[in-house]
């Protein structure tokens, strides 16, 4: 544990079993902030407040807000930020209601925002995913080598199967990178702000079957495509291939999701 002083006393010890490492550079506050564009009929969610070092400026926006915090410790810093239409909720993001939690709110779009706890951010992203929210736009702190994965393109060596799985609901973009010397107690690694926007074109396709397809293609990252569709009809494969000018020996991080929903349509006709 690493004792933090608030406001030039030792007061909160920060809970590096919870990913505690909390904003304190007022400039990065300030451009996440302005980062996040609302219009006041508008719901935002935040995961993680901490000590408020954002949610008080998001308050500012005078939207509907509502934040989940795992730790009671952080009480004292967050019940002084509850009103109307700010309410925060003690729970862990991944055993939330959060359908349930917004049922009586009336508003025009859903923002998803926060400073996430590393350990978890991928669990929370897809824990999101799954509940069929209708986000318009998630704006997340992630470490950095996060941010390169989520926003990768064919040959990156950070393109792989969760690169697709979320690049089919969101299109990802890499706002700016944060500091380790912008948190406290500073992390051992980098940070960046990643912004994700609802696809509007989202393609209609057997969505299992596809998750299916991305994961089996990257199963084991040195092998070719071939070898990790060892289980799939490879002729019909070669079509699609052969159509795109590849190689039989190509791997799986040098096709884009046009190439991996052809090969998906090719083998479920
Ligand atoms: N937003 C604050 C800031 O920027 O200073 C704190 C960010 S800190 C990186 C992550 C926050 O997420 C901590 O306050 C931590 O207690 C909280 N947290 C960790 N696991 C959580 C979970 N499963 N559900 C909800 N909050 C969680």
């Amino acid at each position: 544990m690493m004792y933090l002083e608030v406001d030039g006393e030792v007061k909160l010890k920060a809970k590096k079993s919870l990913g505690q490492n909390f904003l304190v550079d007022e400039n990065i506050i300030a451009k996440i902030n302005d980062s996040i564009r609302v219009e006041e009929n508008d719901l935002i969610i935040e995961i993680g407040p901490g000590m408020g070092a954002l949610t008080k400026k998001l308050k500012n926006k005078n939207v509907n807000l509502i934040c989940y915090e795992i730790d009671l410790d952080m009480e004292k810093y967050l019940n002084p930020l509850v009103d109307s239409k700010t309410n925060i909720i003690y729970q862990d993001i991944l055993k939330s209601n959060i359908k349930d939690d917004i049922k009586n709110i009336d508003y025009k779009n859903l923002y998803i925002v926060g400073n996430l706890p590393y350990y978890i951010t991928t669990s929370i992203i897809k824990y999101l995913i799954n509940l069929d929210l209708d986000i318009k736009e998630m704006i997340f702190m992630v470490q950095e080598e996060v941010a390169d994965r989520f926003t990768a393109k064919p040959n990156h060596k950070e393109y792989g199967s969760i690169t697709l799985y979320l690049q089919y609901y969101f299109n990802i973009t890499k706002l700016f990178k944060v500091s380790k010397k912008c948190f406290n107690p500073i992390p051992k690694v980098e940070s960046a702000i990643i912004k994700f926007e609802q696809r509007k074109n989202k393609i209609s396709i057997n969505e299992e079957k596809y998750f299916k397809l991305i994961i089996d293609s990257f199963r084991m990252k040195r092998k070719t495509l071939k070898n990790n569709l060892n289980n799939y009809d490879f002729n019909k494969i070669k079509e699609v291939l052969d159509k795109y000018q590849l190689s039989e020996n190509v791997r799986a991080e040098e096709l884009s999701e046009e190439i991996f929903i052809e090969i998906l349509k090719r083998i479920d006709e």
